[in-house]
């Protein structure tokens, strides 16, 4: 049997169909390229922003045209099933039931959905490439009012921190060089198994071998909580610099009806504690713009934060109300007020992160090659994660680089000479 795997959405996401793929190719099943060649088509949907859910339906539409037995897994078969009976009876395959897989392949239909987590990192995963993501746990411990993926990936699930050590291990045998720890909430890691996201690091930084970790997204509430021994899992020069802070809003008022746990206050501390500690850590923050309920002042609020906390990457959403959301039920702001208030905050943290940008005009680091960029360039990654462009490199490459020019989502440098092959 042949089957072919389409990913959308976050690192989590990612994970999941290395997984995916991991078990059909126990179950014998060869992974082709297109959907044109398979038998049977996963598609691994994201749908955290309407958008993102028109495509994956448009998408749907697509690939049931082609006549093959059709999958779709992700976030979606439990955020909006509607929409997708709408234009579809393919099977429905949640984040949870990835044991049912070998079932789909004998021939089963329908949805399997699941409430109980699994085990993920028990089963085969397969590591392509020199960067791995690898799941730390599934869901939360929020209960954001404007989020569905909470309906898709449920409460807090931890792995084990020997788990997560084995799945490294696996990866950085079969190549890898970038270690990039998921999940929604890195901050709450642990927190169902006795454990945390220090300790785990700890774990993960013994394990011999050149390589780097990205640790991933953290509430600011769960950040808090942890400091300042937090700022110790970042010290490891295996670690990057590299810290992901979803502030979501500068007004209080609305992070309260966004029921986000934490005020503006608690995001400035945390920024203020990690460049403290690290003068060139990068900041990445995300915000929604137009939060029911959000005025002028609460937007202006917003903006203050953006210039006063100065994120080196600002990922900007409109509000979308998402399915069976508190926020869904709200009074929507007009959508010309939320497109102008994006683009004036689009401007503001493009400005912010050229300016950050340039302070490194004339650096030098050691650094990996790790992925292929848009015209024939390449990426490295700075040790505070930060992108560099370089032209003519090898994959996997460690060089040493210097830092030529700087742009707003990224810096381009110029290979000193090669480091370690
Ligand atoms: S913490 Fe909030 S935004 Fe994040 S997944 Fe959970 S409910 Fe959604």
């Amino acid at each position: 049997m042949k089957a072919y795997i389409e990913t959308y959405g976050c690192t989590l996401n990612k994970a999941d169909s290395m997984i995916i793929e991991g078990i059909l190719r126990k179950q014998g099943v060869k992974i082709v390229s297109t959907p044109e060649k398979a038998d049977i088509i996963f598609l691994n949907t994201c749908a955290v922003k309407l958008p993102t859910e028109r495509r994956m339906i448009h998408r749907i539409k697509q690939l049931d045209r082609l006549g093959k037995r059709l999958v779709v897994c992700g976030c979606l078969p439990k955020i909006n099933k509607k929409e997708i009976r709408k234009v579809s009876d393919c099977t429905l395959l949640d984040v949870n039931s990835f044991s049912r897989i070998p079932d789909i392949l004998k021939g089963a239909e329908g949805e399997f959905f699941s409430n109980r987590p699994e085990e993920k990192l028990l089963f085969p995963m397969v590591h392509k490439g020199l960067t791995a993501p690898i799941p730390i746990s599934t869901g939360c411990l929020g209960s954001c009012t404007y989020c569905g993926v909470r309906f898709s990936r449920g409460t807090l699930k931890s792995y084990s921190i020997k788990d997560i050590r084995s799945a490294c291990e696996n990866a950085l045998n079969h190549g890898a060089i970038e270690i990039q720890l998921t999940s929604q909430d890195c901050g709450v890691y642990g927190k169902d198994i006795g454990t945390n996201i220090i300790e785990l690091v700890d774990e993960i930084v013994s394990i011999p071998g050149d390589f780097k970790i990205r640790i991933g997204m953290m509430n600011p509430n769960a950040a808090y909580e942890l400091m300042p021994e937090l700022l110790k899992a970042f010290s490891h020069k295996k670690v990057y610099k590299f810290v992901h802070l979803p502030v979501q809003s500068g007004s209080n008022k609305i992070l309260k009806a966004m029921r986000r746990k934490y005020d503006k206050d608690t995001f400035k501390q945390i920024v203020h504690m990690f460049r403290e500690r690290y003068k060139d850590i990068s900041i990445s923050t995300d915000v929604i713009i137009g939060f029911p309920g959000e005025t002028e002042e609460d937007f202006m609020q917003t903006i203050e934060l953006l210039k006063e906390t100065r994120p080196d990457i600002t990922n900007i959403s409109k509000f979308y109300p998402r399915p069976n959301t508190e926020a869904s039920r709200m009074k929507k702001i007009p959508t010309e007020v939320i497109k102008k208030r994006s683009v004036i905050c689009s401007d503001v943290c493009r400005r912010i992160s050229f300016e950050q940008n340039k302070r490194y005009i004339g650096k030098e680091w050691n650094v990996f090659v790790t992925e292929k960029g848009k015209k024939g360039n390449f990426i490295a990654r700075a040790p505070n994660y930060k992108q560099i462009i370089v032209k003519k490199a090898k994959l996997g490459n460690k060089y040493r680089i210097k830092v030529v020019k700087a742009h707003p989502s990224y810096l381009e440098g110029k290979i000193e000479h090669l480091f370690r092959k």
